[in-house]
This record gives C-alpha cells, sequence and structure tokens, in this order.
C-alpha cells in the first residue's frame, strides 16, 4: 500500500486584465487609478487584492479623486482593504478567488472539505470511473497512528486487505471484459469496500471571504490533523500570495501546526 503525503499546489488565481481595466479608467476618468495600482504593486499586493479594492472603490467613486464630492482622499489599495476588513465589508472579497488542486488527500477530508458550500467550487476524483488498488491507491497514516506501532500494524493491515479484497472482486466480474457502461458500474459498487481514509484528488476554489472564513475554521485546534495540516499549507499559499487577507488575523502554533482565529467576520 502507498503512504499518501497530502500536498496541496496552487493552480490558479484572479489575475486583472490589464487592457480591460485601463479602457474602463479611460471612460470613466479615473486613470489616477492606474498610480494607485503601480504604488500597491511595490507593496508587493496582488492581483486578487487589486481586483477586491477595485470593486471596494467602485462603489464609492473613489478610484480617483473629483468624481464624488463626499470623498476628499484617496487611499491606498492597501489602506482601502485593511479599512474595508475592518468595517466588515466581506462582499467584495467575493469577486477574486483562489485555485487549488489538493492532492493524495483522503476521502475523510474531502467529506469534511465539502461541506462548505458559500463561495466555493469542488471536482473531485470520480469513485466511479477510477479503479482502486493495493499498488495504486494511498492512504494517509494519521499520527495518532503513526506515533503507535502497534495500532500501525493493524491500521496497514486492514487497509491492505480491503483493497486486496477490490482486487478479486474485480477478478470475480473480470472487470477488463466489459464495455465502458459496465466497468464503471462495476467499479461503482466495489468501491464500497474500500476505506473511507483512501487517498484522492479534489480541486477546490474558493473566493478570499469563503477563504478566510474556511482558513478559521479548518486550522482551529477542534478540526482533524490531515484538514489542519492542508488547510494550513493553504494558509501560508495566502499569506505570501495575498497577505492582506489575513489582516486581524491571530495565529499560533497549537498542537505542532498553525491556527488562525478572526476577531473580524467578513
Ligand atoms: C471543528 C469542526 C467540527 C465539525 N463537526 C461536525 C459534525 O460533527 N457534524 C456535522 O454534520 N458537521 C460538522 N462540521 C461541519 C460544520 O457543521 C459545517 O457544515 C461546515 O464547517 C461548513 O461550514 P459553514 O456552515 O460555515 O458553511 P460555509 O458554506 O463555509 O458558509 C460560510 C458562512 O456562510 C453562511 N451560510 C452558508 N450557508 C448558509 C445558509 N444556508 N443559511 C444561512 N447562512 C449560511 C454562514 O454564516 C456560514 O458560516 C464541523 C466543522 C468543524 C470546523
Amino acid at each position: 500500500m502507498k503512504i499518501a503525503k497530502p500536498q496541496v499546489f496552487l493552480v490558479g488565481q484572479t489575475g486583472i486584465n490589464v487592457p480591460g481595466l485601463e479602457a474602463y479608467l479611460k471612460e470613466t476618468g479615473n486613470q489616477e487609478f492606474l498610480e494607485v495600482i503601480a504604488e500597491a504593486r511595490t507593496q508587493g499586493l496582488g492581483d486578487n487584492e487589486l481586483i477586491s479594492s477595485f470593486f471596494a472603490k467602485l462603489c464609492y467613486r473613489s478610484l480617483s479623486l473629483g468624481k464624488n464630492a463626499n470623498v476628499k482622499k484617496i487611499r491606498s489599495i492597501k489602506d482601502n482593504i485593511i479599512r474595508t476588513i475592518e468595517e466588515g465589508h466581506g462582499s467584495i472579497f467575493e469577486h477574486a478567488c483562489f485555485n487549488f488542486a489538493l492532492h493524495d488527500v483522503s476521502r475523510v477530508l474531502t467529506h469534511e472539505l465539502v461541506r462548505h458550500r458559500d463561495g466555493v467550487a469542488f471536482s473531485q476524483e470520480s469513485g466511479r470511473y477510477c479503479r482502486l488498488g493495493i499498488d495504486i491507491t494511498g492512504m494517509y497514516i494519521p499520527p495518532e497512528i503513526g506515533n503507535n506501532p502497534e495500532a500501525l500494524a493493524i491500521f496497514v493491515e486492514a487497509a491492505e486487505h480491503a483493497l486486496l479484497s477490490i482486487e478479486k472482486l474485480y477478478e470475480i466480474f473480470e472487470i477488463d471484459e466489459h464495455d465502458f457502461a459496465r466497468k464503471k458500474s462495476l467499479t461503482s459498487a466495489i468501491r464500497r469496500v474500500a476505506p473511507t481514509g483512501i487517498a484522492n484528488e479534489i480541486g477546490f476554489s474558493a473566493n478570499l471571504r469563503a477563504m478566510r472564513h474556511i482558513i478559521a475554521a479548518r486550522t482551529n485546534e477542534g478540526a482533524e490533523y490531515e484538514i489542519r495540516m492542508v488547510i494550513g499549507q493553504i494558509a501560508k499559499i495566502v499569506e505570501e500570495h495575498c497577505p492582506l487577507l489575513l489582516h486581524g488575523g491571530v495565529k499560533k502554533a497549537v498542537a505542532g501546526l498553525y491556527q488562525w482565529a478572526f476577531p473580524k467576520h467578513l
């Protein structure tokens, strides 16, 4: 049996379409905003932050001075985002999103992750279509098990027994001899004896508002170790690419992993 090592890959994120943005700013007489963007880029801000601030400023006609008599000064994108978070104007963070590929995560993890409904999208490896096997299918070993040799031996034996049983069932039904539809229905029927801990792949996208919420919920010490570890990897990527999203967050090491808490709910 393969030992799975859950990993996160940032495969995409929202980007600015420069010609389109420039055309909009020209049409509305807001070209000054290009300087505000240039300043933000020198501060290390990314497109996710820039897009969020663009929509926040669009709401108040505050992309540049002189468009709204109530606006007396133009804030930097950094200050604008911090203020927006502190005011709880969370909806502007729904415009931008991150796209992740989660590799070798258990079906325990994916079952919990897909409970999030708001501002997220998932594309999960099909258990109906993808065959399992002792040399193909991985299992993540949680530390509670891995740290106890006797428990680990029983855990591995049980998982291998299940995967070998699956291979025997494929043989009984001579699965390779059938057409695609029958292969699919057999694969799906036989997967029922697979352990819930088997590793699989899932594509996970979330807008920034949802991301902040999920980081708090799933890095919490009350959550399961594997999901804390995986969402912790995501939080690290977000820290690197979109640090302002985590503004106001309290990060502390709990039980060997970082936990994030946000006093301000977006
Ligand atoms: C530590 C931990 C333990 C858990 N234990 C269990 C358990 O034992 N059993 C179990 O079934 N689940 C459990 N869950 C899952 C939990 O109940 C939620 O289903 C899951 O975390 C999704 O979060 P969410 O409801 O905030 O949804 P999200 O989709 O992430 O929603 C984000 C926010 O949007 C709002 N929202 C979303 N949908 C609605 C709606 N329909 N109506 C009103 N507001 C909405 C809420 O403010 C919500 O917080 C656990 C979660 C955690 C983090």
